[in-house]
């Protein structure tokens, strides 16, 4: 059986990291356009810098939960099989035991350098403007996709979307992209597709929906799929 997993914000909120927008539609206080955009950067790379910074260290005092723990032993089953793609810039995915982790969003623990294309794991900071360690240039910034970029793997992601037999978004809204986009490539290849959800739309492609925290929902459905 193959497997699709996309995760959203939902699976790390009960980690302690903020889920990408709160109600008033800041993202930990700033507008994401300001912070999340080429524009952005170019305009105040020492803000942006600061705010991944931050976020970065942020990491450090967060543990993953019981949902990561969960995908982490469904993926000691599958192997290969099941494919996890995450929209989340966070580690907590590889710190709860994940070794095959799509980030489609990038990834905070990474710094990409602008000259010589080179990505380099990253836990410090990128304010002061650090040398590549490849090629000595200062011209390294988070290894994250902003808004206005393109996702990183979407051709491998819609493969195994049209392979797949199962296809879950767990705590990322199916009717949002990419949730919306990749439950009906799922659908149309036949497959059983599922959402786990704190709070799920009243309406839904998805042919189940299920309501509760992931700390919950994710473990429990784990644990049908290994049974
Ligand atoms: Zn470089």
């Amino acid at each position: 059986m193959k497997v699709v997993v996309l995760t959203g914000a939902g699976v790390s909120a009960e980690s302690g990291l903020p889920t990408f927008r709160d109600p008033d539609g800041l993202w930990e206080g700033h507008d994401p356009m300001t912070v999340a955009t080429p524009e952005a950067f170019a305009a105040d790379p020492d803000l942006v810098q600061r705010f991944y910074d931050e976020r970065r260290a942020v990491l450090a005092q967060v543990r993953p939960n019981a949902a990561h723990v969960a995908l982490a032993r469904l993926e000691e089953h599958l192997g290969d099989d099941l494919y996890l793609v995450t929209q989340n810039i966070d580690d907590l995915h590889e710190r709860g035991g994940s070794k095959r982790v799509h980030h489609m969003h990038g990834r905070l623990r990474a710094a990409w350098c602008t000259t010589c294309d080179r990505r380099h794991e990253w836990t410090d900071s990128l304010v002061g403007r650090p040398a590549c360690p490849t090629c000595g240039q200062a011209t390294m910034r988070p290894d994250v996709v902003w808004f206005g970029e393109v996702p990183h793997d979407m051709d491998s992601v819609q493969q195994a979307i049209f392979d797949c037999d199962v296809f879950v978004a767990i705590g990322t809204s199916g009717t949002v992209y990419p949730a919306a986009a990749f439950v009906h490539y799922a659908i149309g290849n036949g497959a059983d597709t599922l959402e786990l959800n704190l709070a799920p739309e009243p309406v839904s492609d998805f042919a189940q929906v299920r309501q509760g925290p992931a700390t919950e929902t994710v473990p429990a459905w784990v644990e049908e799929m290994l049974r």
